[in-house]
C-alpha cells in the first residue's frame, strides 16, 4: 500500500483510508467484513464520528484483534468541555479503544462556533485534556468552509485539516498549499462528492495526483474497496480524464459543495444543511437517517421560501437553489 505522511503526526497513512459513513446502512456483519477486507488490503486509516449513528461501535468490532496498527480517527460535534469530555468517552467506549489517535471537532460552518470550541470552557479544552491524559494522541478539525479552514490552519492548534475536494469542488487546492506550509495533514472527504460520480476510480487517481495525505472514500461493499484500493499505481489516464470532465458537465448543476455563500437567507432558511440532508437521502441512501435529522436540525422549511432569488445570485456554482431546496423538502418531509 502506498502510504504518505499526515502532517506534523509523523503518522504514515494509506494513500486511501475508509470512510465511516455508509457502514450504518449494511448489518453488523458485514461491516466487520468489509473492513476487514481493507485492513487486507493494506488501508491503514479509518475515520468515523459520534454521528453516524452505529458506525464507531462497528468499526470497534472490526477492529477487535484484526486492528494491526490502524490509525483511527473519530469526531464530534460537540462546542462546549463537557460535551466534548462526554462524547471523548463515548467513542472510546464504542470503537473498544483505550486511546484515540485523532479526534476532530466535527464540521464546524462558521466562525460563531469555532470561536464557542476555543473558550476556556470550550470543546479545544476537553481535547486537550484529553491528550494530556492519554485518551487521545492527535487533534483535528473538519470543516467544508474553506475560508474557515485559513484562519484555523493559521491558529497552530490542530494536527490535521479534513475538508472535500474532488474534481468537482475544486476549492481546496489553495488549503492543499497552506497546510503543507503549517505541516498541517490533509484528510480529504466527499472524494466522490457524496457519491456523484459513478467512475470513482478516475476520482480518486485525481485527487492522489494532489499533495494531500489520505482521502477517505466511504464503502459498503468488499467490491468497493477491492476497486477503489486497486486504483494504486496507476496513473489517471487521459481517457479517464475526458470522462470524468464529461460526467463533470452533468452533474456541475446539481450538487451542492457546501461553501455556505447563499447565507443567510432573508428568511432563515439553512440552504446548505437542507441539500447536505438531501444528499443523504439520494446518494448516500440514507432516508430514515435524514428524514429524522431533517426533523431536529431544519426549523425553517423551504415553504417559508419567498422566491426573492437572493441565494441564487450569491451561488458561484448558479445552483438552481429554490428549485433544489423545493423537491429535497418534498423528499425529506415525506
Ligand atoms: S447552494 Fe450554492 S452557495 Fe449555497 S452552499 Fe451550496 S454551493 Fe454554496
Ligand atoms: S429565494 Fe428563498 S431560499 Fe433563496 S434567499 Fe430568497 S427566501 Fe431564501
Amino acid at each position: 500500500m502506498f502510504k504518505r505522511r499526515l502532517g506534523r503526526t509523523g503518522l504514515k497513512v494509506s494513500a486511501i483510508g475508509f470512510g465511516g459513513i455508509p457502514i450504518q446502512r449494511v448489518s453488523v456483519e458485514d461491516a466487520v467484513h468489509i473492513i476487514r477486507r481493507a485492513l487486507q488490503l493494506g488501508v491503514n486509516f479509518i475515520d468515523t464520528a459520534r454521528v453516524y449513528t452505529d458506525s464507531e461501535f462497528k468499526i470497534g468490532l472490526a477492529l477487535k484483534d484484526h486492528s494491526n496498527g490502524c490509525i483511527v480517527a473519530s469526531k464530534s460535534r460537540a462546542l462546549t468541555k463537557l460535551e466534548m469530555e462526554n462524547d471523548i468517552k463515548l467513542s472510546l467506549s464504542n470503537l473498544n479503544l483505550k486511546r484515540i489517535d485523532l479526534y476532530q471537532l466535527h464540521n464546524i460552518s462558521d466562525l460563531e462556533s469555532y470561536n464557542r470550541a476555543l473558550q476556556p470552557d470550550g470543546a479545544i479544552a476537553a481535547l486537550k485534556e484529553a491528550q494530556e491524559t492519554g485518551l487521545i494522541k492527535y487533534i483535528g478539525i473538519t470543516s467544508h468552509v474553506h475560508s474557515l479552514l485559513k484562519k484555523v490552519l493559521a491558529s497552530d492548534l490542530f494536527d490535521t485539516i479534513q475538508f472535500p475536494f474532488n474534481p468537482l469542488e475544486t476549492e481546496g487546492l489553495e488549503l492543499i498549499k497552506t497546510a503543507r506550509d503549517y505541516d498541517v495533514g490533509t484528510i480529504i472527504m466527499k472524494p466522490l462528492a457524496g457519491g456523484a460520480f459513478y467512475n470513482s476510480g478516475a476520482a480518486l487517481k485525481w485527487i492522489l495526483q494532489h499533495d494531500v495525505s489520505v482521502v477517505i472514500p466511504g464503502m459498503d461493499s468488499i467490491q468497493q474497496v477491492e476497486y477503489n484500493l486497486s486504483i494504486l499505481g496507476s496513473p489517471l489516464t487521459e481517457e479517464e480524464l475526458k470522462a470524468l470532465k464529461q460526467e463533470l458537465k452533468m452533474i456541475d448543476k446539481q450538487i451542492c459543495r457546501r461553501c455556505e455563500y447563499c447565507q443567510p437567507c432573508p428568511q432563515g432558511i439553512k440552504i446548505p444543511v437542507i441539500l447536505l440532508l438531501d444528499a443523504y437521502y439520494q446518494r448516500y441512501r440514507l432516508p430514515d437517517w435524514a428524514k429524522d435529522r431533517y426533523k431536529s436540525l431544519v426549523d425553517v422549511t423551504p415553504e417559508k421560501c419567498t422566491e426573492c432569488g437572493l441565494c441564487e445570485e450569491r451561488c458561484p456554482y448558479k445552483l438552481p437553489i429554490r428549485k433544489l431546496i423545493r423537491e429535497a423538502h418534498k423528499r425529506l418531509s415525506s
